[in-house]
């Protein structure tokens, strides 16, 4: 007869994710490395993003109806509070399984962002002698737009008003992502709802900063052709 003992799993080989490692460019999360793109201040795969995305809106709709938040039991009103609450859970079920056994840590990952993210602007700033003091550079791409000098001619095309605005703006950007930086170490330690709500909302600028970026990294593309 087989007793409950020699059925429990020893702790340690119950998933088979340990082996699982992040690397940049993949998902800080799980680690794939399919679809990755931003959320919420950070790199996360298609799958994730999709099972966060209905996590959040079953919260939404709990808290736009003033219901129990997520977690605990399934006990609901209706049919639609119900199918929320499913769907958030097996949402939540599907990332704690995929979770890597050992987290990146931060200061890795945002090391491997910002490189993207200097980049970006690096390539719009050829024909910038800009100072790479933070508080000036806004500034100093203010300046290098009347000055621009024959050192920056690689960047100089028939668009070049828009390629020097475009390129103030990513600098501009940079600052404003630098802030909101300073801004997330300063509440990085603290806890509390109101440290949460902060923290979340400075991520969220963080993202969208980095969105911008993006779409101006297009239309640098474009007004270089
Ligand atoms: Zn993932």
């Amino acid at each position: 007869m087989i007793d409950a003992q020699t059925l429990d799993v020893p702790a340690g080989t119950t998933t088979m994710q340990t082996a699982r490692r992040w690397v940049p460019g993949a998902c800080v999360w799980c680690g794939d490395d399919v679809a990755v793109e931003m959320y919420r201040n950070e790199p996360r795969c298609g799958t994730c993003r999709e099972n966060e995305e209905i996590i959040e809106g079953a919260r939404r709709f709990l808290g736009m109806y003033g219901l129990r938040p997520l977690g605990g039991t399934l006990q609901s009103d209706d049919e639609e509070e119900r199918e929320w609450r499913v769907t958030a859970r097996d949402a939540r079920a599907a990332l704690n399984q995929t979770k890597l056994a050992s987290p990146p840590d931060p200061a890795l990952v945002r090391k491997a962002l910002r490189p993207r993210a200097a980049a970006v602007v690096a390539e719009t700033v050829v024909a910038s002698r800009a100072s790479t003091a933070t508080g000036s550079a806004t500034r100093a791409a203010a300046t290098a737009r009347t000055t621009r000098s024959a050192a920056g001619q690689a960047a100089v095309s028939s668009d070049a008003v828009d390629l020097d605005e475009i390129q103030a703006r990513g600098l501009a950007l940079l600052d404003q992502m630098s802030s909101v930086d300073a801004q997330l170490a300063q509440v990085a330690d603290q806890s509390g709802l109101a440290a949460r709500a902060r923290r979340s909302d400075l991520e969220k600028q963080k993202a969208t900063i980095m969105r911008t970026l993006g779409a101006l990294e297009k239309a640098r593309q474009s007004a270089q052709r």
